[in-house]
């Protein structure tokens, strides 16, 4: 009888986390599904990724119960992380594929880094501020994303002693496109990235063509925090 009563304790116990767990994964597919899918992107992988990557555990515990809604959510710091419909839209935007080498400039929490590292086959991630990099290295790395790098630097400088990239996404926006950066994207490669002044910018993709030329074209507008200048 005892022996029984502990039995169902302990499943009780158990079946609390597994139960959490259901509500965040239910959370996912229904965030996928309401405000990514219905508004037109199509990429399956980005669709599978964004389904299985748990947000949030990239959010400080404060604001957990918000990772999932239609909206950026603060991370402290003056830093957001972004909305997931405009993750889903950069990400599928840039085109990744597995052997890419992919820079991203911003890392704040380190999710649109964990979903890049499902789709390519490196991501290099540069923040200014030592906390928040330091934060997503931790949240990366008990995510299990052993092939993302986050370093603490200035990303108008980029990456120098890595480069070229296949892809280059820019998650803080800029007024204009920094020019070490498009140095830095490979011939044939493709960046991404919020362009303009606080309240005024547009989603802004440049291809590098093969023979290095750079074609430039303009996509919707996006709400972003501005890339700072490293404090001399
Ligand atoms: N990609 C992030 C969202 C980042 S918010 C995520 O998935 O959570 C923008 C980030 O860019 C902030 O963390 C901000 O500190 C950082 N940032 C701003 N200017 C920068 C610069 N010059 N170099 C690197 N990071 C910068």
């Amino acid at each position: 009888m005892f022996r029984r009563l502990g039995l169902a304790v302990l499943a009780l116990a158990l079946a609390g986390p597994v139960c959490a767990q259901d509500a965040w994964s239910a959370a996912r597919q229904r965030m996928v599904r309401d405000q990514i899918e219905d508004r037109g992107v199509r990429n399956p992988d980005v669709l599978r990724v964004m389904r299985a990557t748990p947000r949030h555990l990239f959010v400080p515990a404060s604001v957990r119960d918000f990772a999932y809604e239609d909206h950026p959510v603060p991370i402290g710091h003056g830093a957001t992380i972004s909305q997931p419909y405009i993750v889903a839209l950069m990400t599928e935007l840039l085109q990744p594929a597995r052997h890419h080498r992919a820079l991203e400039i911003g890392t704040g929490s380190g999710y649109q880094a964990a979903v890049l590292a499902q789709l390519v086959k490196h991501v290099y991630t540069i923040e200014i501020v030592p906390e928040l990099a330091a934060s997503a290295a931790e949240s990366l790395r008990r995510a299990g994303h052993a092939n993302v790098t986050v370093r603490r630097g200035d990303g108008y400088k980029g990456w120098p002693e890595e480069a070229p990239f296949d892809r280059i996404i820019l998650t803080a926006a800029p007024p204009g496109i920094p020019p070490a950066l498009v140095a830095q994207l490979s011939n044939g490669g493709r960046l991404v990235a919020p362009v303009g002044s606080t309240w005024n910018q547009r989603l802004v993709v440049i291809d590098k063509g093969a023979d290095g030329r750079i074609h430039r074209r303009t996509e919707s507008a996006v709400i972003f925090v501005p890339m700072v200048r490293e404090r001399k």
